[in-house]
């Protein structure tokens, strides 16, 4: 039932179905990210004959995960080579993201293009598990309903969830902003779903995702960093060579619980001066004199941006906080960049300067410094989608019903 984000590579390579299910999925992974490309071109790029390359594409063929488009070169010499994609039909990748104040679900194909979106703004603040859930489970038939009419079916669902979930289980452990607790999504949400429990799903904090939307979509991303993101809450998730780095219980990435200022004020975690106390969306707000609206960043883009004082010395305040808190993740784990992604990115611009200011006085700047995310508050969607995506590409034939 379960389907862990990191599913461990398929079959091994001392076995011959192991081997070429592993060859299968080289292949599909190399047409997926250098398509269109011939079958010499696969067998170059793997490191495989080119007849060995031809058989196991004609099985992914068979399978509907690639497809040809016809003769490459026509006036070349010799056999045209017959250039190969992933299919844009069949499988596809299904996120979900359940967030304080929104809910949004999106479906990729093979190819990794976004072919079905939905979006709901509701406060979940509060809100039971279970109304929250059949919202959700509204949006996602009317994705699957979208993406069916384009010939899609859904290889995966991943849900992104502001909130500590167990390693490797659909339970949300403790969501402050939600006000959840012990939480089996697993349990819940099957149930309102059109194909119940027979397509995998994964549910992970939202910072991951994000973290792994940067590593998989953005081009020259470094192998190892650390993402930082903001909503209400504060989350971030290290990457270490290609890898989420999650901790024993899955609970790594905590920034925004982390100590600021010992004596500062009261956290909803039961902790004192933590950064999402200056860091976080709300303080921020707060700080500058603001009431919390529907689009908190972008009220606070627009003050800033006007040259509204208060809004800026508040940014500033939360750029030194986040200087502070990142000091100690730095010099204890010594990425090669901060990545500022989600709400952060948007704000960037008047955050940085005190940032780096805190970070630099301390001499723990990171090898290539602090970069801006594009995906900005994009990322938990896609990463989540994509994380569905790629259980096809990691495993190509687990993912074709018998
Ligand atoms: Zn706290």
């Amino acid at each position: 039932m379960t389907a862990p984000l990191h599913r461990p590579r398929p079959g091994t390579p001392d076995t011959q179905q192991g081997m070429r299910r592993r060859n299968l999925s080289r292949v599909l992974h190399a047409v997926a990210a250098e398509g269109p490309l011939s079958r010499a071109a696969v067998a170059q790029h793997i490191g495989l004959t080119r007849a060995a390359v031809s058989t196991l594409v004609d099985e992914l063929i068979r399978a509907g995960l690639l497809e040809e488009l016809g003769p490459q070169r026509p006036g070349g010499v010799g056999r045209p080579g017959s250039a190969l994609m992933v299919s844009d039909r069949g499988p596809a990748g299904f996120g979900a993201e359940v967030g304080v104040d929104h809910l949004a679900v999106c479906a990729v194909d093979l190819r990794g293009t976004v072919r079905a979106r939905a979006e709901r703004r509701v406060s979940n603040r509060g809100r039971a598990p279970g109304p929250v859930l059949r919202d959700l489970a509204a949006l996602i038939n009317q994705v699957n309903g979208e993406a069916a009419a384009e010939g899609l079916r859904p290889a995966g669902l991943a849900v992104a969830v502001p909130g500590l979930v167990a390693r490797g289980s659909h339970t949300v452990v403790r969501a402050p902003n939600l006000d959840w607790h012990d939480t089996d999504l697993g349990a819940l949400l099957p149930a309102h779903l059109p194909w119940g429990d027979d397509v995998p799903l994964t549910v992970d904090n939202e910072a991951n995702f994000g973290a792994l939307a940067e590593l998989w979509l953005t081009a020259d991303r470094p192998a190892d960093f650390l993402h930082v993101s903001a909503e209400i809450g504060i989350g971030a998730a290290l990457v270490v060579e290609g890898e989420l780095l999650r901790g024993a219980r899955g609970f790594a990435g905590e920034l925004g619980h982390v100590p600021v200022r010992p004596e500062g004020p009261a956290c909803p975690c039961g902790s004192r001066g933590c950064l999402e106390q200056y860091a976080g969306e709300e303080a921020v707000l707060r700080a500058a004199g603001l009431a919390p609206g529907a689009d908190r960043t972008a009220l606070l883009a627009e003050r800033a941006d006007a040259g509204d004082a208060a809004t800026r010395r508040a940014l500033r305040g939360a750029g030194s906080a986040l200087g502070i808190a990142l000091t100690g993740a730095v010099n204890l784990l010594d990425p090669r960049a901060v990545v500022l992604g989600g709400a952060l990115s948007r704000l960037a611009p008047w955050l940085l300067p005190s940032l780096e200011r805190e970070l630099t006085r301390r001499a723990t700047t990171p090898a290539d410094g602090v970069l801006i995310s594009q995906l900005g508050s994009e990322g938990p969607l896609l990463g989540a989608a994509h994380s569905a995506r790629r259980t096809v590409l990691d495993d190509p034939m687990g993912s074709v019903r018998a």
